[in-house]
């Protein structure tokens, strides 16, 4: 996303990272191991997008080194992944309604739907009514207190498969509190920002699921620990999206191959979100909602360099 949006990483901070901090104590290095590049990240506080993008680089070309699928060398097994819709929050009912249809249509395994306060029990009354049963969870990004329950617990009549982060990201108590009131699984999103958050979450008992997003804690190694923290303690997880590019997008598909990420992933096809991508083949999803990863060592999605350099806007060249 152009901008801060749903962190402090910026495309202009995350370039400068790797620029300026990254790439430079990487260059002239001539073996590096995975853990030579977690112990440079200990060194440089924050920058988890830049951090990530460096280690999916790093797991990719190991991956292709081996001559082995990326999944493998994560642990997970080959696997078909199932995806979800993310749909935003609609000026009418009506429109919220037709986007709906239009991507169950598409095959995606399970609708989710962002609210507010004053757009929460009617969308999802709306939705129930039009289209029954179908797998439907809602995501409030922060946007309510404890005060706020009853809507909660109004929205624990509809038979969501979840509902993700109702409150602040670091109200882990308050979390607790409001899944100790209603049955329907509360996911952890925004407060899931790090293994230390994680731990707490689990502890507390702030929710049931938990939603893991590679760069927002900083790549793959510390996304697939939280996974293995998750599983111990017997709560699912699924892959989330920043959204980013098809590149970082396949290398967590891959991830998302391991046992207990159970539920649907939010990443969806490339054209949902871009014109093109620099990923051959795009990511797609077929009629019944499933992202296949190709077959071949590393990713299987090639980058494609012409569309590379069609599409840079800055370009910098590091002596290796
Ligand atoms: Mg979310």
């Amino acid at each position: 996303m152009g901008g801060s949006f749903y962190s402090a990483d910026t495309p202009d901070s995350t370039w400068k990272a790797l620029a300026e901090q990254l790439i430079p104590r990487l260059a002239g290095r001539e073996k590096f191991g995975l853990q030579d590049l977690l112990s440079l990240f200990e060194e440089i506080p924050g920058e988890p997008f830049a951090k990530a993008g460096v280690e999916g680089a790093f797991w990719d070309a190991g991956a292709q080194h081996l001559g082995r699928p990326l999944f493998e060398l994560l642990g997970g097994r080959r696997r078909s992944i199932p995806s979800g819709v993310a749909i935003g929050i609609y000026p009418s009912l009506e429109d919220l309604l037709a986007r709906v249809e239009r991507y169950l249509r598409e095959g995606y395994q399970r609708v989710k739907i962002k609210i507010q306060p004053g757009w929460d029990v009617e969308p999802v009354r709306a939705v129930r009514e039009r289209f029954g049963p179908v797998p439907l969870m809602v995501d409030a990004n922060a946007a309510y207190t404890l005060r706020d329950a009853t809507v909660f617990e109004q929205l624990d009549g509809f038979d969501l498969m979840m509902i993700e982060q109702p409150l602040a990201a670091d109200a882990l108590e308050e979390h607790a509190e409001l899944q100790r009131r209603i049955r329907t699984p509360v996911c952890l999103d925004e407060s899931a920002e790090s293994l230390d958050a994680l731990r707490e979450i689990l502890r507390l008992g702030s929710g049931r699921i938990v939603n893991i997003k590679v760069q927002r804690v900083g790549g793959l190694f510390n996304a697939r620990q939280m996974h293995e923290s998750c599983m111990q303690a017997g709560v699912p997880c699924w892959l989330g999206t920043m959204p980013e590019l098809g590149i970082a997008s396949a290398q967590g598909l891959h991830l998302g191959t391991l046992q207990n990420f159970t539920y649907p992933t939010d990443v969806e096809a490339s054209a949902r979100w871009f014109s093109d991508d620099i990923i051959d083949p795009l990511i797609t999803v077929d009629r019944q909602g499933w992202i296949h990863l190709p077959e071949g060592p590393g990713m299987g999605y090639r980058v494609d360099r012409e569309k590379l350099e069609r599409y840079s806007t800055d370009t910098m060249v590091f002596d290796l």
